[in-house]
């Protein structure tokens, strides 16, 4: 008996979680069990037991531990930390959600306003939605708006313009009653209030209703303006019911999620009907599960409904969870929700209707993303001989430095999983300990940074390095130093002026040829322009670029010129405050000639040259945050071309 069997034999036959360990103590896989010892035996049975990933990932297993819980319910809860904290290979592995949008209007303010909010919180506010893009919701508000103008401003707006006592734009183009300097009374604002909530609630027949024996109430009573505008708003309210599908005849709000599998890749879709309408849906893929169905289905929802959301009051499942496990969930909603949650797996009628649509939607995005990823493999193939790889290279991780002036060192790193953009891995760094424009140095700080973290991060396939032969030496000799082994690396580099020749460039359709550098080899390799690989190279590259100067523009946008000369080597307190006491602000710093920064007390020449060098660049933008690995800060999704937030 090996040392692994002996300790599944010693398991309690209890409830708890369990944590496969490879043989670097590496976490594969955490799950939650009834009783953990029949759990994990179930892997370990000759075989196996059906589960898609499984041989793969018990080959890897070295060790398990356990977590003994006092029910299914704690299981349920450690697992999701557990999950969360190690971000195991094997797991589903739901990243931060920023897929959630809704509006939120708090009735307690004196005159409430709709904002977009990508969290639900038991906060006395209401919430709406979800809604499945940023577009949707504006249309959303764009519609609802003309209806019910309520403002649009935040308070301190709003009492900006109270004091002025005059309406802004948003009054003039008919999106706000102004209650800011009195326009609307209190009890007409109300109103509006009070219809846009009944129609977000899906509540449009009530609303119509009411607005409609109003109206026949202002034209039996000559108020034909009243008459008009009530007419209107009806109108418009039509327009915009009709525009929504109904999947329900129950007013019901529901959650119905599609699963489709193709072996270990799994896709969710969840749809999100309310007031018995579509409020829209998004589909969630996963590589690597090693669970079956309705494991990885109750890892998933326990995920799902961790984050702060609108927890309805049914949700359809595609399979059964296990009754223990089942229970534990129904419970754990209706703590988090306030109210009783139905978890139902429907056999006929409207709500299995729904869910045979949720998993034709997940068998669509699933279909989809294989179209995709063969794609991608057929490109990883190219790349993998051109850069002598004797695997795919998946994960590519590339690095461009970036220095300001000879100051202000920052670098980027851009990730790329199965040759896409992978967001949430990118990351930017500030030089601590490299001399301004010692590029190699450079190289060597921020790589030997990111593989110190190879336990916390596991390292990419192909290692690709803005520059030529110099940076590549720099991280050849770094991995020689720390010993790092079984990484591949290239650098990419275009033709230098000199080397090109108008004559070549020409030759190459006006563009620069580029250099691929690879340890070992002693000249570069020039690949054919149209080489699927080196497109797939050039645009990993460009991405690098284009984040470090997006992080640029950022910063140049909310310039504080105070930070800047913070940021500035041998600028001090002492020299800034000189500085700022004898020319003023710190925009006649930066406005400066060099003769006027001279003659500024305890400025040295070099001081002086520094710092109008800075400043007179067309380039010039301040300092990165004051900390080294950053991940980036974005709300939007990877799908819109904008830089996602990283989870950690
Ligand atoms: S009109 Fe007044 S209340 Fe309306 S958005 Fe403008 S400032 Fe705000």
């Amino acid at each position: 008996m090996s040392a692994l069997d002996e300790r599944i034999a010693a398991l309690p036959v209890q409830s708890g979680v369990y944590i496969f360990k490879d043989a670097e103590a590496r976490v594969l896989y955490v799950g939650k069990a009834q009783s953990l010892r029949a759990r994990v035996r179930s892997y370990f049975n000759r075989g196996g037991d059906g589960r898609h990933q499984v041989p793969f990932l018990i080959a890897r297993v070295a060790d398990v531990e356990v977590v003994a819980t006092a029910n299914v319910k704690e299981a349920l809860l450690l697992e999701n930390a557990l999950i969360k904290k190690h971000k195991p290979r094997f797991n589903v592995r739901l990243r931060d959600d920023k897929n959630y949008l809704a509006l939120r209007l708090d009735p307690r303010e004196a005159h409430p306003r709709l904002t977009e909010t990508r969290r639900f919180a038991r906060d006395g506010a209401l919430y709406f939605g979800p809604y499945t893009s940023s577009t949707s919701l504006r249309e959303t508000l764009g519609s609802l708006q003309r209806i019910f103008p309520l403002r649009t401003c935040a308070d301190p707006v709003f009492k900006s313009y109270r004091r002025q006592g005059r309406p802004c734009l948003e009054h003039a183009v008919g999106r706000c009653a102004a209650p800011c300097c009195g326009l609307i009374s209190d009890e007409a604002y109300c109103d509006l209030v009070a219809g846009a909530t009944l129609l977000l609630r899906g509540k449009a027949s009530d609303l119509l209703g009411e607005l409609r024996a109003r109206m026949s109430e202002a034209s039996a009573e000559e108020r034909y303006e009243d008459a008009a505008r009530l007419r209107d708003r009806v109108r418009a309210i039509e327009r915009t019911v009709e525009s929504q599908a109904m999947v329900s005849r129950k007013f019901v709000d529901r959650d119905v999620f599609g699963l489709a599998r193709d072996g270990p890749r799994l896709e969710f879709q969840v749809l999100h009907a309310r007031q018995g309408k579509m409020a829209g849906g998004n589909s969630y893929a996963f590589r690597d599960v090693a669970g079956d169905d309705a494991e990885a289905l109750g890892s998933f929802l326990s995920q799902f409904y961790a984050t702060e959301r609108e927890i309805p009051r049914e949700v359809l499942l595609p399979v059964a969870l296990e009754p223990e496990l089942a229970k534990a969930f129904s419970e754990l909603l209706r703590e988090r929700a306030g109210h009783a949650v139905d978890l139902a797996v429907p056999r006929r009628g409207e709500r299995r209707r729904m869910l045979e649509l949720a998993a034709r939607n997940a068998e669509l995005a699933l279909a989809e993303r294989g179209r995709r990823e063969q794609n991608s493999a057929a490109v990883l193939e190219s790349l993998r001989e051109a850069v002598r790889m004797d695997r795919l290279p998946a994960q590519i991780e590339c690095y461009d430095i970036s220095h300001l002036q000879g100051t202000l060192g920052v670098a980027s790193r851009v990730v790329f999983a199965d040759a896409l953009p992978h967001k949430d891995g990118y990351r930017r760094y500030r030089l601590r300990e490299t001399d301004p424009g010692d590029d190699y140095g450079a190289m060597r700080e921020v790589l030997r940074r990111r593989l110190e973290k190879l336990d916390k991060e596991p390292p990419p396939d192909l290692l690709l390095l803005d520059g030529g032969k110099g940076q590549l030496n720099a991280a050849r000799a770094l991995f020689a130093d720390l010993g790092v082994e079984g990484i591949a690396l290239a650098s990419l580099a275009k033709e230098r002026d000199d080397e090109s020749g108008s004559a070549r460039v020409l030759r190459h359709g006006g563009q620069k040829r580029e250099k691929l550098f690879l340890p070992g080899v002693k000249d570069p390799v020039m690949l054919p322009a149209d080489s699927p690989a080196l497109l797939l190279l050039q645009r990993i590259r460009d991405e690098s670029h284009r984040f470090a100067i997006t992080y640029h523009r950022e910063l140049r946008k909310k310039s504080n010129f105070r930070s800047i000369l913070d940021e500035l080597p041998g600028i001090g307190p002492v020299k800034r405050r000189a500085l700022l006491r004898t020319l003023g602000s710190l925009e006649k710093v930066r406005a400066a000639s060099l003769a006027e920064l001279e003659a500024v007390p305890k400025l040295s020449k070099a001081d002086a040259a520094l710092i109008h060098r800075f400043f007179q660049s067309a380039e010039a933008t301040p300092a990165a945050e004051p900390d080294s690995d950053l991940p980036v800060k974005n709300d939007s999704s990877a799908a819109d071309g904008s830089d996602n937030a990283n989870p950690d």
